[in-house]
């Protein structure tokens, strides 16, 4: 059985620790995916515009039967739409089928061409990135604009994605904010523990959900030893081990499959020992690895 434990953001609505990420899910999976995910008991749902299968996600919500209410549905806005950003929440919406998101996350903090040669992943002339100048438009500009949805009542929250220390610092200094964001999404696992970025988020009020728990692709993690080691004394999966170090940490995590057995089994969250958790996150000292790192042509990820 799962914990079904969740965590309190700033707004005073309540996040489910455990949930069905999307990317990379192809349409034609993700649908069956997410009716397995929500039969199962998952409560929250992750996806975003750039996955190109926001659609699927929301027939297969739209064929669960399962009340909008009832569950919590994340989805971001894309890098192309910084300078647009009412519209890119209506894209999302309309593609879903539903009428409110219960968290809006601008996926990263780079600002894209909207009127370059691809819609999603403009590139100049010269081959690299179709960025916005920052002079022209930064990501404190996106979020003053992020912050205007909430007075539409189409999002229950808005949060940021991809965030480092240094661009919080940023965030938080701009004139324009006003809205402390309710989530920051990150990679983190083992070999990424992200200790400092925690202890900030944790300070201003901003929970932080682990993306990429199993380490992306494939599930790399699992074949670690020590993670093997303490799935076996458990009786544990090794994903199950890494969801519940994840969530026993204070942070939610999303961990992705189109696999019914995996879905079901991922769910099947438990209490991991402070000596557990401890051994766990020491692996990030001798092995620390980024597994998500776009070449974005600017810096992201400051604390690296
Ligand atoms: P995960 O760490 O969730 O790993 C996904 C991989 O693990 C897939 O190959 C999946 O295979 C496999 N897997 C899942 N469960 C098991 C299991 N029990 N046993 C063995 N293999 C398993 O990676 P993601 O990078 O997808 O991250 C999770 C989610 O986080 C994303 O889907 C997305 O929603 C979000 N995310 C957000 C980002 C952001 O920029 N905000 C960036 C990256 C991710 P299969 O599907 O074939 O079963």
């Amino acid at each position: 059985m799962a914990t079904g434990r969740t965590f309190k953001l700033n707004t005073g609505a309540e996040i489910p620790a455990l949930g069905l990420g999307t990317w990379q899910s192809p349409e034609d999976q993700v649908h069956s995916a997410v009716l397995t995910a929500l039969k199962c008991g998952y409560k929250l749902i992750d996806t975003a515009f750039v996955y190109g299968n926001e659609v699927a996600v929301g027939q297969g919500i739209k064929d669960s039967g399962v009340a909008r209410e009832s569950f919590f549905l994340t989805t971001k806005l894309w890098s192309t739409y910084h300078t647009r950003v009412a519209e890119g929440l209506e894209a999302s919406l309309k593609n879903l089928g539903v009428d409110y998101l219960d968290l809006f996350l601008v996926h990263w903090p780079v600002c894209m061409n909207a009127l370059g040669d691809d819609p999603l992943f403009p590139r100049r002339e010269d081959g690299t990135r179709d960025l916005v100048p920052e002079d022209q438009w930064d990501f404190t500009k996106t979020w003053a604009e992020m912050q205007k949805l909430l007075d539409t009542g189409k999002v229950r929250a808005i949060g940021v994605s991809n965030m480092s220390i240094a661009n919080f610092e940023k965030l938080l200094a701009a004139p324009t904010t006003t809205v402390i964001p309710a989530v920051n999404q990150v990679e983190l696992h083992p070999y990424l523990p992200q200790e400092k970025l925690l202890a900030y988020c944790e300070a201003k009020g901003i929970h932080v959900t682990a993306y990429s728990p199993l380490g992306s692709t494939s599930a790399p993690l699992q074949e670690d030893p020590i993670i093997q080691e303490i799935a076996k004394k458990a009786g544990k999966t090794p994903a199950q081990v890494l969801i519940s170090w994840a969530i026993t940490r204070g942070t939610s995590a999303i961990p992705k499959s189109v696999t019914p057995t995996r879905i079901e089994s991922n769910f099947h969250d438990f209490v991991l020992s402070d000596s557990d958790v401890a051994a766990i996150t020491a692996i990030g000292k001798t092995t620390h690895k980024r597994m998500v790192s776009p070449a974005w042509g600017v810096t992201i990820f400051h604390e690296d």
